[in-house]
């Protein structure tokens, strides 16, 4: 089941908010009553709070058929505080999925590198959860997570684990350190050149803050990785989610329907325009 289709992009469905828990002290993840709900990982929902407005929010799920559709949300302003303060059993507005995903299919057979930055890792994480499920399909497969500290880190536990029960090379780094933490301090992008990459079989997926995404490209390239296997996520405010109003294009692209997930190669040129 998907919500949004061709014939009313714009169909919206109350559901139900059936659990909630904190990531972080500023981030939260609710499970929707949604069953049967289809997405690809990578495309995002519009989230309605009722009298409030409406908000894109990528899927932080499993989108294998049947698993609970999730999100992962920080509460930066009006909507997403108001959606922080719903408790379960309350109702939201949901219509989607939109946008274009991860390509995983094509990366099958490659080796992949996974980079994300805070909650950058939402849009990123339904790509471990298929990688978890079909870890036959990928070669070496590395996930780079940066923080601001280690409290800030979504889903921390959860990555804790993956080396052990999915085969994930998971490195983590944090800009500020408390004693006793073991991971890395600095900035994501460094991770990068400390990595083993074969540049012509590897496909790189990388989500967070846009200068984080500018640094990571550049390292992943200097490491040989063409362009056309770097893959982003772009954020940027929008309103109709399909490709209708213009509040998210970026010259020719329209980042809610061409994207969010696009090439390096076709946003590169893009990246420097700040949003208006
Ligand atoms: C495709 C897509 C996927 C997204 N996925 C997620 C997700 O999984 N989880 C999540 O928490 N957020 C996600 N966002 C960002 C989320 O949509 C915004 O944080 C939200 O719209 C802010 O609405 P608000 O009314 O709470 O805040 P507002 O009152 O509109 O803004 C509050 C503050 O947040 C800043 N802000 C607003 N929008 C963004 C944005 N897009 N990126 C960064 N800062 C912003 C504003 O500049 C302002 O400083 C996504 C955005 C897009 C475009």
């Amino acid at each position: 089941m998907t919500i949004a289709s061709p014939d009313d992009p714009f169909a919206l469905a109350p559901v139900r908010i059936s659990s909630k828990r904190w990531e972080t002290p500023d981030t939260f993840t609710i499970e929707l009553d949604a069953p049967g709900f289809r997405f690809e990982p990578g495309q995002f929902n519009m989230l309605w709070l009722f009298g409030g407005g409406e908000v894109p929010i990528s899927i932080s799920g499993d989108p294998e058929p049947g698993a609970p559709l999730v999100h992962t949300i920080r509460a930066v302003g009006g909507v997403t505080s108001a959606l922080g303060a719903l408790e379960v059993g309350a109702t939201v507005g949901l219509r989607g999925p939109y946008g274009a995903p991860w390509p995983l299919a094509a990366a099958a057979g490659d080796d992949l590198v996974v980079v994300a930055g805070g909650l950058g890792m939402a849009p990123l994480r339904p790509v471990v959860c298929f990688v978890r499920r079909h870890r036959a399909r990928f070669g070496r497969v590395t996930l780079l997570v940066g923080a601001r500290e280690p409290d800030a880190m979504p889903f921390r536990d959860e990555l804790g684990r993956l080396r052990e029960e999915a085969a994930i090379d998971v490195r983590l780094t944090v800009d500020h350190a408390p004693r006793g933490w073991e991971g890395a301090v600095g900035v994501v992008p460094a991770l990068i050149d400390a990595i083993p990459i074969e540049a012509g079989r590897t496909r790189a997926f990388v989500c967070g803050p846009e200068v984080m995404m500018r640094f990571s490209a550049r390292a992943l390239e200097a490491r040989g990785v063409d362009r056309g296997r770097i893959h982003l996520s772009l954020e940027r405010s929008m309103k109709c989610a399909v490709g209708l109003c213009g509040h998210c294009q970026l010259r020719e692209l329209f980042i809610c329907r061409d994207g969010p997930v696009l090439p390096l190669g076709r946003v590169a040129p893009l990246l420097a325009h700040r949003e208006l």
